[in-house]
């Protein structure tokens, strides 16, 4: 099945109708990428959050907005970029997904940055991180930018994780702006 992923609407239509893992009984939507089929930058987050599974749509709660500020900030329009999570359905009262839950959908994400292909994929929180590059200590990795398998990824923080913290915000939208230059260097 996985091999007959070769577009964006196919990763779509398989995330929309997926039933791979358990989280598929709780959902009300699942939510794949969305954003700009050219973008250089493709962020991810965890799963998505109270509104994304209503709407099924990544990033359009207080999170969402935090990071198209940061965008905006740094020059950048939020339809410039992907945005997507690492697994596409809501895990119930927002907890963490579970390794089996990540594993099963990583396939998706991976499909996503095959058909994307950005100049750097942002990693959002450590979640992501751990999911991705198998990576633990945010506050060791953030800010930095890691290759492996000739992928570019850059980690900071989750906008949600910043939200009470005013430290950590400024940080987030310093970061952001880092990103942001960074794929400017590039055109
Ligand atoms: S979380 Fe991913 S693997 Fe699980 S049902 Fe949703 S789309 Fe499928």
């Amino acid at each position: 099945m996985i091999d007959k992923i070769k577009s964006y609407n196919d990763v779509k239509t398989s995330v929309t109708n997926c039933h791979l893992c358990k989280l598929c009984n709780s959902r009300n939507n699942a939510v794949p990428g969305r954003g700009s089929l050219d973008a250089k930058i493709l962020f991810v987050g965890e799963a998505p959050g109270k509104n994304e599974d209503k709407w099924g749509l990544p990033f359009i709660g207080f999170a969402g907005k935090l990071l198209e500020d940061a965008l905006k900030k740094s020059g950048m329009e939020r339809d410039n970029v992907y945005i997507t999570n690492v697994v596409k359905c809501r895990p119930p009262n927002n907890r963490v997904p579970d390794k089996n839950e990540i594993d099963t959908c990583l396939h998706y994400l991976k499909k996503e940055i095959q058909i994307i292909s950005p100049t750097i994929v942002c990693i959002l929180g450590a979640t992501a991180l751990q999911s991705i590059l198998n990576l633990k200590n945010m506050r060791l990795y953030h800010g930095k930018t890691i290759t492996h398998n000739n992928i570019k990824y850059f980690v900071t923080y989750h906008p949600a994780a910043t939200i009470y913290n005013n430290d950590l915000k400024e940080l987030f939208f310093k970061e952001i702006n880092l990103v942001v230059d960074m794929t400017k260097e590039k055109l």
